[in-house]
């Protein structure tokens, strides 16, 4: 197999910054990295050269809908071919294929179509990885698809967005087990306001089967909130979006969510969705390892302005701003390389920004040590920076950095 060698002036781990390194990469993993005096470059190995460019890992995004003109509701091998190549354009090398509250029928065929595609990746990956020659099947750049996030329809009628009304759903352990199976066991993240009657039976049963509970779309109170903390809720769904707003006399979910050091909370950091300072206190409430930045990007991302689907629902671009017939914002058209940017002009070092995009969500996830970090045996899932911050190349499990 052939390997490939990557020399950068820089590589942030991110936990570590190396000078004048090298990642060596074989198989779709990370063989080796560090300073160049420090690495044997394989015989044969491939160079590519990053002078004056930083490497850093792959992005994982979180909460994410579709991109380049489709949506994850549609499912078909061909949307989503689109939607993660799309994206790892702008350095998002795996993700959580995130659904929008539709009928619960629906939205079961949507998760077999998306986990049958997952599956049908893996069978492809191990078989590369079995086979003599050893050449894995070139998928060209492409994020990975790690799971699914249920957005929905366990959600407060109050603070919905954008999700449609007649599509929400009551919780039940009957309507999550029925979603959990069509996703043949995918589910990563299920968003659910804890408030609702039946809401914290179903937060058991899903933090049981090692989902991870999100809470959003709620007007959720602070002992509501609380609850939902002690079932095992971890992780709160674009914080303050859809959110019953904060008050100093009745903090709600915000008050519980920035006060909790164990819930990470994610931020659609576009500067429309949430202010520059409304992120400031975030960060400054929680600090730099709980806050994580999510795109909750929709079929319009990385395509001109114009009309697109949100699952069922039509939602109209202007000047890349989604909004649905309401007028209400419907997800957004931000990539996490925007995100990292918008965030660091704010003021967070971008070691810390780096970290919010790659090791903090992979760990939330579960998936720590072989998605959002260059370390040796992980995926080689990696970006190559401008010093502006621009994408100047990216690398999906071995493939692309051309
Ligand atoms: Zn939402």
């Amino acid at each position: 197999m052939t390997a490939t060698a990557i020399h950068a002036s820089r590589i942030l781990t991110p936990e570590e910054e190396i000078s004048d390194g090298v990642i060596v990469v074989e198989g779709g993993r990370i063989a080796a990295l560090g300073h160049r005096d420090e690495i044997r470059i394989p015989t044969g190995a491939v160079d590519h050269v990053a002078t004056g460019l930083t490497v850093v890992p792959g992005f994982v995004d979180v909460h994410i809908h579709g991109a380049g003109g489709h949506d994850f509701m549609e499912a078909t091998p061909r949307a989503l071919d689109r939607i993660t190549a799309t994206v790892a354009r702008h350095g998002t090398t795996s993700l959580v294929a995130t659904t929008v509250s539709a009928d619960i029928d629906e939205t079961c065929r949507s998760l077999a179509g998306i986990a049958q595609y997952i599956r049908a990746h893996e069978k492809e990956a191990n078989g590369a990885e079995g086979a003599a020659e050893g050449v894995p099947a070139d998928r060209g750049l492409a994020a990975e698809i790690l799971g699914v996030h249920l957005e929905g329809p366990f959600i407060s009628r109050v603070r919905r967005g954008a999700h449609p009304s007649d599509a929400l759903a009551t919780p039940t352990l009957e309507a999550f087990h029925k979603l959990a199976a069509a996703a043949d066991g995918l589910v990563k993240i299920l968003t659910i306001a804890p408030e609702i009657p039946g809401a914290l039976e179903v937060i058991a049963a899903a933090v049981e089967a090692r989902i991870v509970v999100g809470i959003g779309h709620t007007d959720a109170t602070y002992e509501e909130t609380r609850a939902a903390i002690q079932a095992g809720a971890r992780h709160a769904v674009h914080f303050y979006n859809a959110m019953r707003p904060f008050n100093h006399r009745d903090p709600g979910v915000v008050g519980a969510i920035l006060t909790d050091p164990e819930v990470t909370a994610e931020v659609i950091a576009d500067l429309i969705h949430v202010s520059g300072p409304a992120i400031q206190v975030l960060i400054g409430s929680k600090g730099f390892d709980t806050v994580l930045l999510a795109s909750d990007g929709i079929a319009a991302t990385g395509m001109p302005d114009g009309n697109y689907r949100l699952g069922n629902f039509e939602v109209n671009v202007k000047d890349g701003v989604a909004r649905n017939a309401e007028g209400k914002l419907a997800g957004s058209t931000l990539t996490l390389d925007r995100a990292l940017r918008n965030v660091v002009a704010l003021g967070v070092p971008l070691v810390d920004a780096l970290r919010m995009v790659t090791v903090l969500p992979a760990r939330r996830l579960g998936v720590a040590g072989k998605k959002g970090i260059l370390a040796v045996g992980a995926d080689a899932d990696l970006v190559a920076l401008t010093p502006d911050l621009r994408v100047a190349g990216v690398m999906t499990r071995g493939a692309g950095l051309a």
